[in-house]
């Protein structure tokens, strides 16, 4: 029998090309456009082009221009300064700038704060002052306006040597206890949308807070797991979470290359970057100040490491920066994600299994229908499995070695990972990745048989399940994400198992078109950030994650298209579909 009669040698191609079409559509959509007025503001604060790290004379002069820029804007500016002993003991001398609205009600106030200072290589456009201009608009458009509590505005010095202006604010300034939750504003690039990427004590009220302000989210908790846990980096952020404030920590990660490089100035800053910044920071700082006052989790040992602090005790600043204090243990962590720029998944990270569990029952109810009613075979099921699974690993494998040669190639020329691994823009390598899996993913289309549509299409749902479900069980915090996908797909299945046998086929090819656009459409804004977060080809996990991505995205292709091209499902009619009128 002549296979093309039945699969046009195209197909796949077809199919390729509208997943490639879908996914860059979510990435374009990932892309925030609008340009910005404080763009000026930044380039005046920076004329002179030179970096201002902590303790320098350019250091000292650039929190003069800062501290004029947030008085021009309504807020009179005040200074910390002080002398706070660095890591080795010597003497660190700060100039924290400081700035506090008075709100029409007492309580705690909010703090929106971010660093002044840069690194010694460059002048720190995005890093941090995207965050430094972002402080002055919020200051500039609160002056006009009635709060309902105070608003204290935090421009601190020597992040980038060690945390030490917001230890200094916390450990020594008479304004931190009236601090009831923080907005921080930081970057590690230049470009891409302003991830909500950490959130403070008391984590439900933050995410319904988030829920109801941000008008385009993009937030996971995936992306806490990653930086505080994996990479274990920090920002002033890492200081009063720690000390169990409530808040949200804002940074953009695309154009890593620019990071903490002679090349983080205004001009390679983007406008829309910066816009989708303001936009956030301001609409979580509104929504802070219209909020009841949230809950903290002050650690008990606060006070004796404050008084210590006081008299200039250099332990007591290493044991914070260590977290041998630290906030109480969160009382419900949650798992969140963002679909869309538009929407907030959350739920309580604990009921992960729970919402797992459901899925699968929701998922074996369909396929059990579909065998029931005679249009799912077990033996054909299964058989489909292990080929989902031989072609998860060759996609994979293929696109995993490609990967792993590509950035093996990129330190053997001699790049560091985080000043661009690539002697190139990193996308023409992505595509060439895609391009491999593709013609790997091509290869092995014999591979699934043209009948049994239901067995295909429901194998790559059923190793879906395995893998995704398991990955939001074993980590909660990716849960939120991963979630949504499968319970679409299991809703897809279970509507295509009530369809006449008729069009069974191409029920089975409609389910698995929903799977790959919920995959779609929920995992390939994570792959840019992994890129970001990590730099192209740096460390184990973009690695691994990314051909994981192509194999998964492949397999719910190749089989779904297979079934959509398939034969008629069966010819014999099973014995039990007698039982079914
Ligand atoms: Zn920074």
């Amino acid at each position: 029998m002549d296979t093309n009669a039945y699969m046009p040698r195209g197909a796949w191609v077809v199919g390729a090309l509208g997943f490639m079409l879908l996914t860059a559509a979510v990435l374009w959509q990932h892309q925030p456009r609008e340009p910005i007025a404080s763009k000026a503001l930044l380039e005046s604060l920076l004329a002179n082009g030179k970096p201002h790290p902590v303790d320098t004379e350019a250091g000292e002069a650039h929190a003069k221009r800062v501290a004029e820029a947030l008085t021009a804007a309504g807020v009179p500016a005040e200074f910390q300064k002080t002398v706070i002993a660095g890591a080795g003991g010597a003497p660190i001398k700060l100039n924290n700038v400081l700035g506090r609205l008075k709100g029409k009600n007492l309580g705690p106030a909010t703090l929106v704060t971010a660093h002044h200072d840069s690194v010694a290589a460059g002048a720190g456009a995005g890093d941090d002052g995207s965050g430094v201009v972002t402080v002055i608009e919020i200051a500039r458009t609160l002056a006009k306006q009635e709060t309902e509590r105070d608003v204290i505005f935090l421009l601190t010095d020597g992040e980038e040597a060690g945390l030490y202006g917001a230890i200094a604010f916390a450990g020594e300034h008479p304004w931190f206890d009236d601090v009831g939750a923080v907005v921080n504003l930081d970057a590690r690039g230049a470009r891409g949308p302003c991830h909500v990427y950490e959130i403070g004590f008391g984590q439900r009220e933050l995410v319904s807070l988030m829920q109801s302000a941000l008008p385009r989210p993009v937030t996971s908790s995936i992306a806490d797991e990653v930086y505080s846990k994996l990479m274990r980096n920090g920002s002033d952020f890492t200081v009063y979470r720690r000390l169990g404030l409530p808040g949200f920590n804002l940074a953009f990660i695309g154009g890593v290359e620019h990071y903490h490089q002679a090349s983080d100035v205004p001009g390679n800053l983007h406008a829309g970057t910066l816009w989708h910044m303001q936009e956030s920071a301001f609409a979580l700082v509104k929504a802070l100040d219209r909020a009841p006052p949230l809950p903290n989790g002050k650690p008990p040992e606060f006070e004796a490491w404050r008084s210590r602090m006081s008299i200039g005790d250099p332990t007591a600043m290493r044991e914070l920066r260590s977290a041998a204090i630290g906030a109480e243990a969160e009382p419900t962590p949650q798992s969140f994600a963002s679909f869309g720029q538009r929407w907030i998944v959350a739920f309580d990270a604990g009921l992960a299994p729970w919402l797992a569990g459901a899925i699968a029952a929701l998922l074996g109810t369909a396929l059990t229908i579909a065998w029931w009613r005679g249009m799912l075979a077990c033996g054909a099921w299964t058989g489909a499995i292990v080929r989902v699974l031989i072609l998860l690993c060759a996609v994979g494998g293929a696109a995993a070695a490609g990967a792993f040669g590509l950035s093996t190639y990129g330190r053997l020329v001699g790049h560091g990972w985080h000043h661009g691994v690539w002697p190139v823009p990193a996308w023409p390598w992505f595509g060439a990745l895609w391009a491999l899996a593709l013609i790997v993913g091509a290869a092995m289309w014999q591979l699934i048989p043209r009948r049994n549509a239901w067995a295909n299409a429901s194998a790559a749902a059923t190793v879906l399940l395995v893998v995704l479900g398991a990955t939001s069980v074993l980590i909660p915090s990716t849960a939120a994400l991963l979630l949504p996908v499968l319970a679409v797909t299991a809703v897809a299945f279970l509507l295509a198992s009530v369809l006449p046998r008729s069009i069974a086929r191409f029920g089975a090819a409609f389910a698995a078109c929903i799977q790959l656009w919920a995959l779609t459409a929920a995992l390939m804004p994570l792959e840019p950030s992994l890129i970001d977060a990590f730099g192209f080809g740096a460390g184990v996990l973009p690695v691994i994650a990314r051909p994981l991505l192509f194999a998964l995205a492949f397999c719910v292709l190749v089989s779904g298209a297979r079934s959509m091209w398939g034969e008629q499902i069966s010819t014999t009619p099973s014995p039990r579909s007698e039982w079914v009128p």
